[in-house]
């Protein structure tokens, strides 16, 4: 079955955990073996693994990406938010991470975070998890 979280963002851009949301899925879910596939239907969010024990780490993320892709810099697209639709591209709509006994199997510093690139908004994350 399809699962869908729901994520309110609050700022332009901002990385969002939502490890406890996905974990919740796979509870759910009754797989104990198998793959969590999460899924972002969206051209100006995105999603990643990485660490979230130091907030710091988000902030040198987010930094280096506006630096990357500054939000004025003569782009084609007339909507305001090219590099929101760019930096989605960096970041990719998709991950996964294995169920081991139940649960995520993340490395021990690792959080799974929806990347909002042109928020504040609501955003959704399809999350699929398959026993095998
Ligand atoms: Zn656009």
């Amino acid at each position: 079955m399809l699962k869908e979280i729901t994520v309110k963002t609050r700022s332009r851009m901002e990385m969002v955990d939502i490890t406890s949301q996905v974990q919740e899925v796979v509870r759910e879910s009754g797989v104990k073996e198998g793959i969590c596939y999460l899924y972002v239907p969206h051209t100006t969010a995105g999603i990643t693994i990485n660490e979230g024990a130091d907030p710091s780490v988000v902030r040198d993320i987010n930094n280096t990406l506006r630096k990357l892709v500054p939000p004025d810099a003569g782009y084609a697209h007339l909507e305001g938010n090219a590099d929101s639709h760019v930096k989605t591209t960096i970041v990719g709509p998709n991950t996964f991470a294995f169920v081991e006994g139940g649960r995520l199997r993340l490395g021990t510093w690792q959080s799974i975070f929806l990347c909002e690139f042109d928020g504040p908004r609501t955003r959704r994350v399809l999350v699929k998890v398959f026993s095998g």
